[in-house]
């Protein structure tokens, strides 16, 4: 009698699934299983949880609707609070278990778990497997081992374009067979998980009202591309910042693998021989990669892509810990209009556009000097798309002590704000305040004369703060 426990990690999904797929093919019993892990959601040494609440909310969604498919299937999804390591090996014993399959996670937290769980299964001769499923690219398929891995994303791009194919995706498991008795147990609620933490409502100003979950995944997949006719033109859009479609918004469903970045893939292909092939399809894909660098420089460079230093190892800069001045950063409230709006929506509705991050990331780094590993944590905390190795990795990049093969990349915040939201409609939708300030004069709003500002309805120190740096910089 072959059972085999699944454990669910970031992969909550039923398509593009080896390991579960497998599980329900060689084992004779299959018992799916989700652990909250209470250390999620302790508080960090900054103040704020390491899981804020629409990171919890769009994780209990997910698990819940992975319970709801399973059940469709005949099976069930078991669900604990605890420490994994304890909780799994209590559970295999309990059950007579042969086996543990799971998905294969590679930052630190996460292999702790995986290395003492393995140690206590081996005391009771239980077998432990991992399969890898969070990437396009399969490490088996690199031409290059990771201590060799390019330093220069162009160079891996064009090393994984040239000699690696995307593995098809695996089918859907036909028959699971759950066996009788076995207490699914309660899903816990987000107070559970935080203490008086209340279930977020969802901001209308948002880009999308986003819930969690495989089937809200690929209903996505399918309006983005196909309904919306989008994907023919993301490269033209993805530097935007309002609306739904200017980007795909993928990542939600990504960084917890309701979604398989393979079956991206295959519908970009598939999109591309029905509809149109252009810089745009192309374009989605060339951004998946990124996404598969930056788990790859994790797996590479290990713990160092969350200390200050950086993968640099950068000991020179000195790095500021002010918290009022970082507190302000987080609030939308440092008098630089495009940073406020991004930190509001942020803080709002857990979700902040690519150039959002990257301005306000910049700004906290490179203009206030604040240590960029808080602001990584906030970006831990409240992220709903939060991906380990995609945001410290893309924070080392901005605050340049990554791999970003040009030295002193700034973002002059102004000339963002100019280009990218010239209408300074982004900047209206998120700071009521500023509405009558005309497009021209708000992204500079600290130059405004006594009598405009009385005029536009916005006094600075009291409508609006005083930007809390020497924004005139930028100007020059
Ligand atoms: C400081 C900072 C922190 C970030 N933190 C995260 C994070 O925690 N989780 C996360 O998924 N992305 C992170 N990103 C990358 C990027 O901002 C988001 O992936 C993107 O905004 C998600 O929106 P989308 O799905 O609409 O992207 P699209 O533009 O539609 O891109 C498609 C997919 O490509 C991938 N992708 C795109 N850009 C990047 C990138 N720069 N790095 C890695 N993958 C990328 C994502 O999986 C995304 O879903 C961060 C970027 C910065 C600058």
């Amino acid at each position: 009698m072959k059972r085999i426990i699944y454990w669910f990690r970031n992969d909550l999904r039923v398509h593009d699934n080896e390991g579960f797929l497998k599980a329900t093919q060689q084992a004779d019993e299959v018992i799916p299983v989700y652990c909250f892990d209470p250390r999620h959601f302790a508080e960090t040494s900054l103040g704020f949880t390491k899981t804020g609440v629409f990171r919890a909310q769009f994780l209990l969604e997910s698990v819940q609707d992975l319970r709801r498919s399973l059940r469709n299937l005949d099976a069930d999804l078991v669900v604990r609070t605890g420490k994994p390591e304890t909780v799994l090996f209590e559970m295999a014993q309990m059950l007579d278990a042969t086996a543990i399959y799971t998905s294969k996670e590679v930052t630190q937290e996460e292999t702790q778990v995986e290395a003492d769980l393995t140690k206590k299964l081996k005391t009771k001769n239980v077998d432990f497997e991992q399969f890898w499923s969070s990437t396009l690219y399969h490490p088996k398929d690199l031409p290059f081992w990771f201590a060799k891995l390019p330093d220069v994303f162009t160079d891996f791009r064009k090393a994984v374009e040239r000699s690696s194919k995307v593995r098809p995706t695996f089918e859907d498991p036909t028959e699971i067979l759950y066996p009788a008795g076995v207490e699914a147990g309660r899903m816990p609620a987000i107070n559970d998980l935080i203490p008086l933490a209340t279930v977020p409502e969802i901001d209308p100003r948002g880009v999308l009202p986003f819930r969690g979950g495989e089937t809200e995944a690929l209903k996505r997949l399918q309006a983005y591309i196909w309904e919306h006719d989008q994907l023919k033109v993301y490269k033209e859009t993805r530097n935007q910042m309002l609306g739904a479609d200017y980007s795909s918004k993928f990542s939600v469903w990504l960084s917890l693998g309701c979604l398989s970045p393979r079956r991206v893939y295959e519908e970009v292909k598939r999109y591309e021989r029905e509809r149109v092939s252009n810089d745009s399809t192309y374009w989605l894909v060339f951004e998946l990669i990124w996404r598969d660098y930056f788990r790859f420089v994790a797996l590479k460079f290990g713990t160092r892509i969350f200390k200050t230093p950086g993968i640099k190892n950068d000991l020179v800069t000195k790095w500021v810990r002010n918290v009022p001045l970082f507190q302000k950063w987080i609030d939308g409230t440092t008098g630089v209009p495009l940073v406020d709006a991004n930190m509001r929506e942020l803080k709002e509705t857990g979700f902040m556009s690519n150039r959002g991050r990257q301005n306000v990331a910049s700004f906290l780094a490179k203009d206030l000097g604040i240590d960029w590993t808080w602001g990584a944590a906030w970006f831990e905390s409240q992220l709903i798309d939060y991906d380990v190795c995609s945001n410290w990795g893309n924070w080392n990049y901005v605050a340049g002590v990554g791999n970003d093969p040009r030295e002193n990349r700034y973002f002059n915040i102004h000339f963002q704000a100019t280009r990218y939201d010239a209408d300074g409609s982004y900047v209206k939708h998120w700071l009521p305040e500023l509405e009558g300030v005309p497009a021209k004069q708000v992204h500079q709003v600290w130059t405004l004369s006594r009598a405009d500002q009385q005029r536009f309805g916005a006094i600075l120190g009291a409508d609006y703060p005083m930007p809390i740096i020497n924004a005139n910089k930028w100007l020059k």
